[in-house]
C-alpha cells in the first residue's frame, strides 16, 4: 500500500518534474498552494497525520536541496530533530501553552518536527534570512495546520519577539561579517569577527522567558574554539547549562562536520543552586533497544530536574 507521505511526494515531485522552467523548490511551494486551494491534491487517508504531511513535504525538499543548494543551508536531518522534539516535549509537558521560537528556521522542518512532538497546544515563531526558504516553510505550516508567525530578517539584529518558553535552533556555523551590529552581543571578542552560533546563542537567550529552555544543534567543538573563553564567560553569567548531549559520529560525514544538542535554561528568580550538568553521548540510533533505554534516562532525568 503506498502510504500518506509517499502519495505527497510523489503529488510534489510530479508537478516539479512537469514544471521543468521552474526551480525545483519553486515548483513544490506551487505544487502546496494548489493541494491548499483544493485544486489539485494527493490522495490521502481521512487520518493522514501532521508528521506524515511534514514527511512527504521534507523529502520532496530533500531532492530540491540536492539539486538547487541553498548556500549555508543544509535541513536537520531527521534523526536529530525527533530527538530534540522529544526533549522538547519532555521539557514543556507540564505547560498548558508553549511559545517556540526557532531564530534560523530554514525551511521549518526542525521547528514542525519539534511542534508536532508537542502537540495542539504549542505556537511558534520563525526567523529567517533566506526568504525563497521562509516561502516553503510558510506553506508547509498552513499544510500542517500549524500555528507559526514569519520573520525575513538578520536574527541578530533587533527581534520584535515577546519572551518564549522554548528556543529550538540548528545553529548556523561560522563567522558573522557584521562586526557593527555584534558589538550590541556580550560574546563579541576584542579582536575578530565574532562566531554566528555564539551570538544566536546569546541572542536566543535574550528572547527566552526566565525558566524557560534552549535546546541548540551545536558543533561537538563548541567549547574548543579561539572564542570559547567569551562563551564560558557569558555563559556563566546569563545562562545555565543543563546538558550536553554528543551525537554519534556516525551522524556525520567527518569529525570536523560533528554535532552535540546543547540544552541550556535561563536562570529564574527563585532557582536553587545550579543543577548537574548532563554529560552523555547519544548511542547508535538504530538499536531500538538501547535507544529506548536512553531515552528513558532523559526521561529519569528531566523529571527529577
Ligand atoms: N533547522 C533548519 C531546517 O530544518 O531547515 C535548518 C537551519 S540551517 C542549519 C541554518 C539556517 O540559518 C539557514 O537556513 C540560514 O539561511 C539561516 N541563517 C544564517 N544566518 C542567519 C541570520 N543571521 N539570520 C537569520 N537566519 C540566518
Amino acid at each position: 500500500m503506498v502510504t500518506n507521505t509517499e502519495q505527497i511526494f510523489t503529488f510534489l515531485n510530479e508537478h516539479a518534474e512537469a514544471n521543468k522552467e521552474d526551480l525545483y523548490l519553486e515548483a513544490i511551494i506551487d505544487a502546496c498552494h494548489i493541494w491548499l486551494s483544493g485544486d489539485k491534491m494527493p490522495r490521502l487517508t481521512p487520518s493522514v497525520t501532521k508528521e506524515e504531511i511534514r514527511r512527504g513535504i521534507q523529502l520532496a525538499v530533500l531532492k530540491g536541496m540536492k539539486q538547487q543548494a541553498q548556500p549555508n543551508h543544509q535541513m536537520t536531518p531527521d534523526a536529530i530533530g525527533m530527538l530534540i522534539g522529544h526533549f522538547a516535549n519532555k521539557l514543556m509537558q507540564q505547560k498548558d501553552e508553549v511559545t517556540v521560537l526557532d531564530p534560523a528556521a530554514g525551511t521549518g522542518n526542525l521547528l514542525f518536527t519539534v511542534m508536532n512532538s508537542i502537540g495542539d497546544q504549542v505556537t511558534a515563531t520563525s526567523v529567517e534570512i533566506d526568504e525563497l526558504l521562509v516561502r516553503l516553510s510558510a506553506i508547509t505550516a498552513e499544510l500542517l495546520e500549524q500555528p507559526v508567525r514569519y520573520f525575513i530578517q538578520d536574527a541578530l539584529r533587533p527581534l520584535l519577539v515577546d519572551p518564549v518558553d522554548l528556543v529550538v535552533c540548528d545553529l548556523p556555523v561560522g563567522y558573522y561579517p557584521d562586526d557593527d551590529n555584534a558589538m550590541n552581543f556580550e560574546i563579541m571578542p576584542a579582536e575578530g569577527h565574532a562566531f554566528s552560533h555564539h551570538l544566536f546563542i546569546e541572542q536566543s537567550m535574550n528572547h527566552l522567558k526566565e525558566g524557560g529552555y534552549a535546546i541548540f544543534l551545536t558543533p561537538a567543538s563548541l567549547f574548543e574554539s579561539d572564542q570559547s573563553a567569551e562563551l564560558h564567560r557569558y555563559l556563566k553569567k546569563n545562562a545555565v547549562i543543563r546538558a550536553v548531549l554528543q551525537l554519534p559520529a556516525s551522524l556525520f560525514r567527518s569529525a570536523a562536520h560533528e554535532k552535540s544538542i546543547f540544552i541550556l535554561q535561563k536562570p529564574y528568580a527563585e532557582m536553587k543552586a545550579a543543577p548537574d550538568v548532563l554529560l552523555t553521548k547519544v548511542p547508535d540510533m538504530s538499536d531500538k533497544l538501547v535507544m529506548s533505554r536512553f531515552l528513558e534516562q532523559i526521561e529519569n532525568w528531566i523529571d527529577e530536574s
